[in-house]
């Protein structure tokens, strides 16, 4: 079975948007437990790549080189470097979170940082066409954001998928036809 409720989500979107693709190398940024990473596993094929990252650990999937470490750090991020064998990446996935501190504009910002991150590492390593996708809250930060997504990618779309509690802010932005510069 799907390791998180997260999964779901990330099926549905994969349903309807097709961007996991066969023979793909994908990174997946805060991937603990791992639903996201069976769901890439299972649509990338023997011919592809999945490496996940998250500050918990996580128990081993068969086909996945995991990394644990804190993605805001320069070593786990190296780490990752290392593992690509300086390999390009078609997928960019980040669904992490900080953990909730209850105040709504300290979590903001920090949820807007690790979605910073997320960016900054896709412009690095994603080849011309590639595809991020990141968890978002709308609030403070969240239009710049889309916008500054929208200058480096040729399709951008927020979505909030069905298996997304309706209450929450959180919503998912998909962007695809990456431009290198
Ligand atoms: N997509 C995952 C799945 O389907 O199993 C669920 C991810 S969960 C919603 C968010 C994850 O982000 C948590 O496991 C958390 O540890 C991770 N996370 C939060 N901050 C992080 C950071 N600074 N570096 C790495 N991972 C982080």
């Amino acid at each position: 079975g799907l390791r998180s409720r997260s999964a779901f989500k990330l099926l549905q979107l994969q349903e309807k948007y097709g961007f996991i693709r066969s023979g793909m190398t994908v990174v997946d940024l805060g991937c603990a437990p791992g639903g996201w990473c069976q769901v890439a596993l299972s649509d990338v094929g023997s011919n592809g790549k999945v490496i996940g990252l998250d500050l918990l650990a996580m128990e081993p999937l068969d086909g996945v080189r995991f990394i644990q470490g804190d993605f805001t750090e320069d070593e786990p991020l190296q780490a990752l470097e290392e593992a690509l064998e300086s390999a390009s990446v078609d997928l960019v996935l980040s669904d992490m979170a900080p953990n909730m501190s209850g105040m709504a504009a300290t979590d903001q910002a920090r949820s807007m940082y690790l979605a910073e991150l997320a960016l900054d590492f896709a412009r690095n390593h994603l080849k011309t066409g590639g595809g991020f996708l990141v968890k978002l809250f709308q609030g403070e930060g969240f239009d710049a954001f889309v916008r500054d997504v929208r200058g480096s990618f040729d399709k951008v779309s927020v979505r909030k998928p069905e298996a997304s509690r309706p209450r929450s802010r959180e919503v998912y932005l998909l962007a695809l036809g990456h431009r290198v510069e």
